[in-house]
């Protein structure tokens, strides 16, 4: 049997406008379910994602929504618009952002597996766009009280979390331990230092490997890490990617069980077995 003829699990993918044109989408979906893909869980990130992810769900079967807002938004403050940020300009969430999802009536919402794409984001080129305004510190504070809200959600919702952590990971790992969450907590692009990770794994986290790990040196020193219970699969898609400056797709992920299987010494028909048993488990999905 041809290993790859194994289904396997995009556990984190971006796809909707203006990261893929409204039109290209339905013939994503359909290229990676013929290159083995059963499921791809679709992550928004700003507030107008969240309708756009769930019409796609109830359109493909293959879809699977998350709910939720990344540490880092775009535009003018909410409470402070005369504040000169330009409108596509990426800057730290702010608390008032997070009441976009407690108004949401969560009970109307379809195919909803996951809390995410939520986080922190302590990269220095984010923080630095509300200087001074905010301090740094400040900033950091706030992008952990709005990961608290979200982790709090998760735990009201009973639904696993995404994580994004950008040069914030071991602050990440710490937060769903303490939360009690790490077993139910995807730590996806995961920029911090193996011996964090391992510490989540030891609490049950798991961490998600993109197609990009084909290029990736510190990506590859978490794979011979981490043990293969706790890997899953993701491709970020359009982000990355195997090739440089090449939007990245679902139909990309063989890629990423391939370079696992390589790393590991294992067949690549056992990557794709336990990282997708490992992904219907978090997402609690069935086969
Ligand atoms: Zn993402």
């Amino acid at each position: 049997m041809d290993p790859l003829a194994l289904p396997l699990v995009d556990c984190h993918a971006h796809l909707y406008p203006p990261n893929f044109e409204s039109d290209e989408i339905d013939a994503i979906v359909l290229q990676a379910e013929r290159d083995q893909v059963s499921a791809i869980v679709v992550v928004p990130e700003f507030p107008d994602d969240i309708q756009t992810v769930q019409m796609l769900a109830k359109k493909n079967a293959v879809i699977h929504a998350a709910v939720g807002l990344h540490p880092v938004q775009k535009g003018p403050l909410p409470t402070l618009t005369e504040t000169p940020i330009a409108p596509h300009q990426p800057r730290s969430i702010q608390l008032s952002e997070f009441a976009f999802l407690e108004a949401l009536d969560f009970s109307a919402l379809s195919r909803v597996v996951c809390i995410g794409e939520c986080g922190l984001d302590y990269s220095p080129h984010i923080l630095n766009t509300l200087l001074p305004i905010a301090s740094v510190e400040q900033q950091k504070e706030v992008q952990a009280a709005v990961f608290q809200k979200h982790i709090d959600l998760a735990k009201s919702q009973s639904l696993p979390l995404n994580i994004h952590s950008r040069s914030a990971g071991h602050y990440a790992v710490d937060m769903v331990i303490q939360n009690n969450v790490a077993a139910s907590s995807l730590l996806h692009a995961f920029d911090g230092k193996p011996s964090h990770a391992l510490q989540a794994c030891s609490h049950g986290a798991f961490f998600s490997v993109a197609p990009i790990v084909v290029r990736s040196p510190h990506l590859q020193k978490l794979v011979k890490e981490l043990p293969l219970t706790n890997l899953v699969l993701e491709t970020d898609a359009p982000a990355l990617g195997p090739e440089k400056g090449v939007p990245n797709h679902p139909s990309n992920l063989a890629l990423a069980a391939c370079e696992i299987a390589k790393i590991k010494g294992i067949p690549v028909a056992q990557v794709a077995q336990i990282t997708t048993e490992n992904a219907h488990r978090l997402f609690r999905m069935e086969k």
